[in-house]
């Protein structure tokens, strides 16, 4: 008994009125926070969790411009997805586009750029030093030819294309000439179950269809086909 009066007899004008302005307050955080993730999710893609395009495009110009020739942009895409969709059903489909958007996110550290630019197609930017770069581009090659889990117990054979573009190499820090050379050599690549890296001639050969004419010469990582 003593000690409730005690308690209240500590609630002066001072705390009620410190309460009174914190209630506001609060309810206006809550607010903010709530507009905070709204705002986040309409950056991401729904489905995989990744950057949209233009909130990747920002991130991933910041990293070129900070990083320099330390900095490796990549662009993946599935291979053979349409049969994924067409044997198993769409939901295994979105299963296995999660599962590369998480096991690029997980390769490519917090700091990356990492964007799903649409369909089974992928973009990462993230700071790579040239030494590192072959055994990084392998490792990653190896993780998206692991079998994806679906929910019901199965496994799906996964595999996708992997080009890469660096600054040091194509002579530019320009995101879209990268992603274009990047482009080029994954295409270049495409179902050899190996990375390619783009030269100089991938920024200038014109495509074929939307998709690039081969060439030879390019360097290649990861596991033979
Ligand atoms: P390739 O080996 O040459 O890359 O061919 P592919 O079969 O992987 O087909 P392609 O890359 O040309 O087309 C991608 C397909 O991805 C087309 C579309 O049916 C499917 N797709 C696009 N968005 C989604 C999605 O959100 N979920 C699912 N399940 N499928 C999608
Ligand atoms: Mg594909």
């Amino acid at each position: 008994m003593n000690s409730v009066l005690r308690i209240h007899g500590r609630i002066g004008p001072r705390t009620l009125l410190i309460t009174t302005a914190a209630l506001p307050l609060a309810g206006w955080t809550a607010h903010v926070v709530a507009l905070h993730k709204r705002l986040a999710a309409t950056k991401r893609d729904p489905l995989t969790g990744l950057l949209r395009r233009d909130t990747y495009t920002a991130r991933a110009r910041r990293l070129l411009s900070r990083h320099g020739d330390d900095t490796a942009v990549i662009m993946i895409d599935a291979d053979k997805f349409k049969a994924v969709n067409d044997r198993l059903g769409h939901a295994a489909g979105d299963t296995v586009l999660a599962a590369i958007a998480a096991r690029l996110t997980a390769w490519a550290g917090p700091l990356a750029a990492v964007g799903r630019l649409g369909g089974d197609e992928f973009a990462v930017v993230l700071e790579l030093s040239t030494d590192r770069r072959a055994q990084r581009l392998e490792q990653l090659v190896r993780m998206l030819h692991t079998p994806v889990p679906l929910d019901d117990g199965r496994t799906v054979d996964v595999a996708a294309s992997v080009g890469a573009a660096t600054p040091d190499v194509l002579g530019t820090r320009d995101l879209t000439a990268l992603q274009r050379a990047a482009d080029a050599a994954l295409y270049d690549g495409k179902h050899s179950g190996r990375a390619h890296l783009a030269t100089a001639s991938h920024a200038t050969t014109p495509s074929v269809n939307g998709r690039r004419a081969g060439r030879s010469g390019t360097a290649v990582w990861g596991r033979a086909a």
